[in-house]
Parts: structure tokens; C-alpha cells; sequence
């Protein structure tokens, strides 16, 4: 660490960030009008702390669940639906279908039924002619591929089944923020609730026994106006019109102090300790807390991926997104979400502040608020610390999305208790440095030939699996190239190279990690590395005519992914 880096994350205090996670555990944030008011809390403790604050009002379109239930053989089980449920106040009755979930797979959004229910299903028209006309049961969460799919086969409904006493919220949409006229159409159709594992066993039993259920839910949906702060951190260094841009949400589930207050808490000590110390910043730092992340799937990061695009596309130099810091027990960080050419960077940062710690990088999946991808930035961190492994187990704790693994995530357990102040204090100071790595950087410190590595790994894989290596010679090819280019890129100078690195991002993020258009977004299931050339995996599926539309969709991909890489490298050696 350098000495501003130092004297920055010295200046990291408790004080302001654990006062507002104590009042957050006592503010449910869920409801606009409550959500509302935890922006004005934030506002608030902002301007006492002498830092200016910009507050955004957007038009957000959100489902608030507010009830569910599910009747059965004269019985009454309580329920929660996932926000974008179909809202049926007055029931939707039919028979139940059991099919079992693949247990290891329960918080994957991926539409690939292998996956979803390992071997209890030979192929997709079994399964479609299972689940049509019925209520579908299976273990897991509200899960919006999973909804996708059982709405494809004319399924008449889903319950979920979660995997232990308490019942989790969450969402079953593939829309990713406000609906434009492309996304409208996949708003769920059918209701979806969750129930706990007890009632579930009840409810498959009766699946079992060729029973039927009614599924009610009560939604209030619309678009309502919700407040996004943001703070803006001048830069006052060569790249002063570049910036950063660390986020995360403020909306909850109930009081959801694991996720995320703290990590709201987190925003605001750094947005303190960075206002004071602008002078040290070469590029901007801005922090913001979004609204709509759990009743409009990241509505609110959304919302500001779209009203500032031009800004983030032209001067936003990475994104790093704040969620569940600071949580009880979450002594590890072998779950760090980052982008490959952000992989180095991100665990030097954790190690620079935990040296014992274990560090493992992983590709951030396509949720969270990542909504910056269609765009192109560059992105590290997203849950944060972690439990280890081994105590997971020992207390006996199924997967969760945030918490630090806690099973309170997304319950009314998420209480004060989740949140610890050495492990919020230590991953605050995690957060800091990473920010300032990026800001400070003379060059960005984003490796474009560790990238390359991975690309040319994603096309091994896919060509292998298609049994046909030659498909993918012409993508390999140019791959070969850009690496060689990017390992000889060192020698630019500084203000080029960050031009070039910027250029760069815009190219290969979106190639890596979305199928649609730039500035649109990606529908919220999996996206496999490198998506245009993922077809080629599939190859085997495919036979006669349909093996002719596969090769027409992997020539128009392959020809997308070479343009864009050659592009890329005339970017670099310009
Ligand atoms: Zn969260």
C-alpha cells in the first residue's frame, strides 16, 4: 500500500456506517413509501457529514409481493411470492406435478433442464408434457429461468419449495429493470410462490397422490417514483473526467440488514472519507444507492445505466458493486466475484488488507446489479466476504445469494445479529482500497492478455464439446492475435493506454457476458462465457434440419465475435 492508500483506509471509522446499520435494522424497505424514507435517511446522514448529495427521482416499475398462500387437501400453507408473480388474489386451482430438483443446482438461473433436474427427466418434451395444465412443484427458490420455462410449457403455476424451515423472498422475472417494448412480454404470466420445506413435503406428497392444489397471491404492481442518491467524488488528477462507480442497493427484504445494509453502510463511509481526501484522487468516485433491486430486479441500477448511458459509456472507467459486507461469520473470500481482467486487481486488494486471507475469483453471474455489462465496464465484487466452507457445512447451511451465506438472506431473520462490526470495518476497508486502485491507477490496472487467456479457454471448451475443434478455428485464430497484442501493450503511455483500455472494455464486455444489443439489457438468466459462441457446445443436440439453423446461428455469432476482436486489436495496436 502507498501512503495515501494508507491514510485513506486508516480513516476508515465505525462511527457513521454502524449508525445507520442500526437504524436500517429498524426501517423495512421494501414498500416505495418505506424505501423512500430509508433515501432520505441515507440524505440525511450524508449532509451531516458534510458531503453533497444528489437525489435522483426515477420512475421505477416494481411488484410488491403482499401475500401468498397455498390451499391443498384442506389445508392452508403459508407462502411467499416472488416479486413479478402473477397476482391471482382470487386463486388458481389444478392438479400438482412433482418433479425433483438437481439439489446442487438450486440457485443456478440457467434454462438448461440437465442442469436443473440432473438425471429425473429424460429430455424436454417429457417434461413438457408433465408439467402442461399443471401447478409444477420443486425444490428451490423463486427463480425467474426456471418460471420462464414452466411458462413455455404451459404450466399453470410454480411452487417452490425451500430447503429449510423458513421461507425465502425473491424474484421470478427475466425482465432486468423497467420493461422497454422487447422485455415487456416475459413478465411472468403464471403465479409462482414459495413455501417452506415442511409444507413442501406436504404438498409433494399430495403431488404424489395425484392431488391439486389452489395457489393464491396478491401483488401491488405499477410504477412508482423512488429516490436514488448518488454522491459525486471530484477527481482532481490527469484522468479528473473519468470516474468510478461503486454501488449497491438500499432496498431489502423486510429490515435486511446482512443484505444490504451494511453494505449501504458501506457507501456511506467511504463517500466520507473520500470527500475529505478528494484532493488525493486522480479520477471521480461516485457512489450510489439503488432502490428497486428486489421489487423491480435492479430497477434502479437500471434505471441509471439508461438516464446517464452516455456519461458511464464515454468517462466510467470500472463498476464495483457493494452487497452484504460485513456479515457474521463471513471470514472468507473464496466466492470474490470479478471479471477476469479485474481478477488480479481484486485479490490484490483483499490481500492488501487481509494477508491471510483465502481469495478465489469466480465470473459474476448475470445478476445482482451488474447492469452495466451491455454497456461495457469493467467489474469486481458483488457479495461480498464469505463463511467459509467447512463451518457452511457444520452448520449444516444450504446455498444463499448474499448474507455472507447466512440463511437469514431474504427472510425476517436478517436482522441486527447478521452484521459484524470487525468484519464490516475490515471488507470497508477492502472496498476503499479497491476504489482507489482504479482511481488512482496511472495506468488502469486491467490485465486484457489474462482476458485473452480466458477466451481462448471458452473456445477450447466449446469446441470440444462439439466434438468438432475446427468449428471454432477462425474465433481461436484472431483470440491468438489479440493476446499476442495485449501482451506487448505495456509500452503505451499512460493517457493512450487508458483511451485504448477503455476502448477495449466497451468491445469484449459486451462479448463476454450478453447477447443483446449494447445499451439494452440482458434477460436475467445464466450467461454462459462468451454467449454467441456458445452454441457450438450444443452441436450435439442438434440433428438434420435443426442441425443446419445451429450452424446458421454459430456462422452469425462467430462472424460477431471475429469483427469485434479484430476490432479490438487494431484498438490496441493503433
Ligand atoms: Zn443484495
Amino acid at each position: 500500500m502507498d501512503a495515501i492508500e494508507r491514510r485513506l483506509l486508516d480513516a476508515v471509522s465505525l462511527e457513521a456506517p454502524w449508525e445507520l446499520v442500526e437504524a436500517f435494522s429498524r426501517q423495512p424497505r421494501w414498500r416505495p413509501e418505506d424505501v423512500n424514507k430509508a433515501a432520505d435517511m441515507i440524505e440525511a446522514r450524508l449532509k451531516a457529514l458534510g458531503v453533497p448529495v444528489t437525489v435522483h427521482e426515477a420512475d421505477l416499475c416494481l411488484s410488491i409481493p403482499l401475500s401468498a398462500s397455498v390451499t391443498a387437501g384442506g389445508q392452508t400453507f403459508k407462502a411467499k411470492p416472488p416479486s413479478s408473480a402473477l397476482s391471482v388474489p382470487g386463486g388458481r386451482t389444478a392438479k400438482l406435478v412433482y418433479i425433483p430438483a438437481n439439489l446442487k443446482a438450486l440457485r443456478s438461473y440457467s434454462r438448461d433442464v440437465t442442469e436443473l433436474f440432473g438425471g429425473a427427466i429424460a429430455d424436454e418434451a417429457e417434461v413438457r408434457r408433465l408439467v402442461a395444465g399443471k401447478i409444477f412443484i420443486t425444490e428451490g427458490f423463486g427463480n425467474p429461468a426456471l418460471t420462464s420455462l414452466v411458462e413455455e410449457w404451459g404450466g399453470a403455476g410454480v411452487i417452490a419449495v425451500n430447503p429449510g424451515i423458513d421461507t425465502h423472498w425473491g424474484t421470478c422475472t427475466t425482465v432486468w429493470g423497467n420493461p422497454d417494448l422487447d422485455d415487456a412480454p416475459r413478465k411472468p404470466k403464471i403465479p409462482v410462490v414459495a413455501v417452506n420445506k415442511p409444507a413442501g413435503e406436504a404438498l409433494i406428497a399430495m403431488a404424489r397422490a395425484g392431488g391439486e392444489a389452489t395457489i393464491f397471491t396478491e401483488m401491488l404492481e405499477g410504477w412508482f417514483a423512488q429516490k436514488i442518491p448518488v454522491v459525486r467524488i471530484p477527481g482532481h488528477g490527469p484522468d479528473r473526467d473519468d470516474f468510478v462507480l461503486v454501488h449497491g442497493h438500499y432496498d431489502s427484504w423486510d429490515v435486511g440488514v446482512g443484505d444490504n445494509a451494511t453494505g449501504d453502510a458501506t457507501l456511506l463511509e467511504l463517500s466520507r472519507v473520500l470527500w475529505a481526501n478528494q484532493k488525493d484522487l486522480n479520477r471521480g468516485v461516485a457512489l450510489a444507492w439503488w432502490p428497486g433491486h428486489s421489487t423491480g430486479r435492479y430497477a434502479g441500477s437500471t434505471w441509471f445505466a439508461d438516464a446517464f448511458a452516455i456519461t458511464l459509456d464515454e468517462h466510467c472507467v470500472a463498476q464495483i458493486n457493494c452487497d452484504s459486507p460485513g456479515c457474521r461469520w463471513a471470514t472468507s473470500y473464496h466466492q470474490t466475484r470479478a471479471f477476469t481482467e479485474c481478477a488480479g486487481l481484486a485479490t490484490d486488494v483483499i490481500k492488501a488488507v487481509v494477508p491471510d486471507a483465502v481469495v478465489q475469483t469466480m465470473r459474476p453471474p448475470q445478476a445482482g446489479d451488474y447492469s452495466f455489462n451491455n454497456i461495457g465496464l469493467p467489474s469486481f465484487f458483488m457479495l461480498s466476504s464469505t463463511m467459509p466452507e467447512a463451518l457452511r457445512k457444520e452448520k449444516n447451511y444450504y446455498d444463499v445469494s448474499g448474507c455472507g451465506a447466512n440463511i437469514a438472506w431474504h427472510t425476517e431473520n436478517d436482522q441486527l445479529e447478521i452484521a459484524d462490526r470487525d468484519i464490516l470495518l475490515r471488507d470497508m476497508r477492502i472496498y476503499l482500497l479497491g476504489t482507489l486502485r482504479v482511481a488512482n491507477a496511472t495506468v488502469l490496472p486491467f490485465d486484457y492478455a489474462a482476458l485473452a487467456r480466458e477466451f481462448l479457454a471458452t473456445i477450447e471448451t466449446y469446441g470440444k464439446a462439439a466434438g468438432d475443434p475446427e468449428l471454432l478455428t477462425p474465433a481461436r485464430h484472431v483470440t491468438e492475435g489479440f493476446l499476442a497484442a495485449a501482451e506487448k501493450f505495456h509500452a503505451a503511455p499512460p493517457a493512450d493506454a487508458n483511451a485504448k483500455m477503455k476502448a477495449l472494455s466497451r468491445l469484449l464486455v459486451p462479448l463476454n457476458f450478453t447477447r443483446t444489443a449494447r445499451f439494452a439489457h440482458d434477460p436475467a438468466y445464466t450467461t454462459p462465457p462468451l454467449p454467441g459462441l456458445a452454441v457450438a457446445a450444443e452441436f450435439g443436440k442438434y440433428t438434420g434440419d435443426a442441425a443446419l439453423v445451429a450452424d446458421t446461428q454459430l456462422l452469425r455469432s462467430q462472424n460477431r465475435y471475429v469483427a469485434t476482436m479484430r476490432q479490438a486489436i487494431r484498438t490496441l495496436i493503433r
